[in-house]
C-alpha cells in the first residue's frame, strides 16, 4: 500500500506539526519523543494520534538550531510572549556563537586534513567544550569578536590547541575593535557588542520575573539590528559555510 503524505503545517526547533490525510487531524510531533530524531525529516512513517492510521511526513527545512528558535518568536510575539521571546532570542545568540566558534575551530571544510582521524577531531571538541562549559552570551560573544578581529587562521593542530588553551572565559571586558579593518566589518562587529539583549534576558530570569514591555523586544526581533540581522552578518565576516550544520543535539 503507498503511504499518503501528511500536509506539513509547520516545523519548529522542537515540533513537527503535519495534517493526517485520512482524518485530517492536526498532528504534533516532537522530534525527540515521538520522531526520535533531531535529524531534518526527509522522509518519515508516522501514525495518526488520533485515528491511529500510517501517513509520512517529509520535506523538513533544515535551518541551523539559532534560526529555528529565532521563527518562533514570530509567533511568540503575536501571543504577546514576550519574556518567552527574549529567552528564545538570547539563546540563538548563544548557540549561534558556539557553532560560529565550534566552526572556525573544529568543522571549516579545510581543517578535515588537519585531525588525523574522527578521534582526534572528537577530542578537540571536548576540550573546547570542556573549556567553554557553562559560559553565557558576553564570553561566547568575545571569543566571536576576537576570532573576527583577528583573522584567526589554524595551519595545525597545534595552533588549535594552543587557541583553546588561551581562551579566558572569565575576562569579560569589551574586546578593542578600533583597529579593524574594513570599516564595514568593525561596524557588524560594534553592532554585536552593542547587542544588550543578555541584559533584558537576565532580568526576564532573575528571581523577579521581569516582564518586558513590547517596545523593548520589538528591536531585537525586527529592523536593520534585529537579532537575526547583526547574527547573519557576523557569519557573513566569518565565512561561515551554511552547509555544513552540526546536529542541534
Ligand atoms: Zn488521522
Amino acid at each position: 500500500m503507498v503511504l499518503k503524505q501528511g500536509k506539513t503545517i509547520r516545523t519548529d526547533y522542537e515540533n513537527f506539526i503535519a495534517k493526517c490525510p485520512h482524518c485530517r487531524h492536526r498532528n504534533i510531533f516532537n522530534r525527540r519523543t515521538d520522531l526520535l530524531t533531531c535529524a531534518p525529516i526527509s522522509h518519515q512513517n508516522v501514525n495518526c494520534e488520533k485515528c491511529g492510521r500510517s501517513f509520512f511526513i517529509g520535506g523538513d527545512l533544515a535551518p541551523t538550531a539559532w534560526r529555528y528558535l529565532i521563527f518562533d518568536c514570530y509567533d511568540l510575539f503575536k501571543q504577546k510572549k514576550y519574556m518567552a521571546c527574549i529567552l528564545n532570542l538570547c539563546q540563538a545568540c548563544e548557540m549561534f556563537f558556539l557553532y560560529a566558534i565550534e566552526y572556525i575551530l573544529i568543522h571549516k571544510p579545510e581543517h578535515d586534513e588537519l585531525f588525523e582521524n574522527l578521534e582526534q577531531c572528537n577530542k578537540f571538541m571536548e576540550k573546547l567544550h570542556k573549556k567553554i562549559k557553562g559560559c553565557t552570551f558576553v564570553p561566547l560573544r568575545n571569543i566571536v569578536v576576537d576570532m573576527c578581529s583577528n583573522e584567526k587562521k589554524f595551519p595545525s593542530v597545534k595552533e588549535i590547541e594552543d587557541y583553546i588553551n588561551a581562551i579566558n572565559v572569565t575576562d569579560c571586558s569589551t574586546p578593542d575593535i578600533s583597529g579593524i579593518q574594513p570599516e564595514e566589518k568593525r561596524q557588524y562587529l560594534k553592532v554585536l557588542l552593542d547587542l544588550k539583549i543578555y541584559k533584558t534576558r537576565n532580568n526576564v530570569v532573575h528571581k523577579y520575573g521581569y516582564r518586558p514591555h513590547r517596545d523593548e523586544v520589538f528591536p531585537f526581533l525586527n529592523g536593520e539590528n534585529s537579532v537575526k540581522v547583526i547574527l547573519l552578518d557576523v557569519e557573513k565576516i566569518m565565512s561561515i559555510d551554511d552547509m555544513i550544520v552540526p546536529s542541534p543535539l
